[in-house]
């Protein structure tokens, strides 16, 4: 079932959300949504919240990019309660975009290694290095669960060039505010 977006301007986006109380049936239906959800999208990356549940879970699926530079479909990933536990000192600026900010896009300069710690699906504590586009994603949907947009990252004069498209955004799916 395809779950309705929440998108720039809903204070879904702002909240700060609550840890996972217990992986039941419910859940997993719900992750399955979020997953058609962000397929249907064409997105790589969703956070619970951006589908209006304010619980410190996300999903992911990275097109790993070969040397080829041909792409697959990525490995699906679910991270229930995470936390991010150390960050490498090299930065690198990369393009983003978010389901919740349709067709604005920006740089955003990020770790380009993560270390994190999360939940899977079967209840499991488990701890993963991530690096490249995947770390960048999980690090983008860690700020989702946190109240915080890619855009709030963004400096200078780049921020303040979106503003007339996050205005239109605004009134478009939040045309009585
Ligand atoms: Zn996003």
């Amino acid at each position: 079932m395809l779950l309705p977006l929440a998108y720039y301007g809903s204070p879904s986006l702002r909240k700060k959300c609550v840890p996972v109380p217990s992986i039941d049936e419910e859940l997993k239906q719900f992750i399955s949504d979020m997953h058609e959800t962000m397929l249907a999208h064409r997105g790589i990356g969703l956070a619970a919240s951006q589908v209006h549940r304010l619980i410190n879970l996300f999903i992911t699926q990275v097109p790993i990019e070969t040397a080829e530079d041909k792409e697959n479909e990525g490995i699906f990933r679910v991270f229930l309660n995470p936390k991010i536990l150390s960050v490498s000192s090299e930065l690198h600026r990369r393009g983003e975009g978010c389901l919740s900010i349709p067709k604005v896009y920006g740089e955003v300069e990020r770790p380009i290694a993560i270390k994190v710690e999360f939940t899977n699906l079967e209840g499991k504590k488990c701890v993963e290095e991530f690096e490249g586009l995947e770390a960048r994603c999980i690090l983008h949907e860690n700020d989702h669960i946190n109240g915080v947009l890619f855009i709030d990252r963004m400096k200078g004069r780049e921020r303040q060039l979106l503003e007339p498209l996050l205005k239109q955004i605004k009134k478009k799916y939040h045309p009585k505010e």
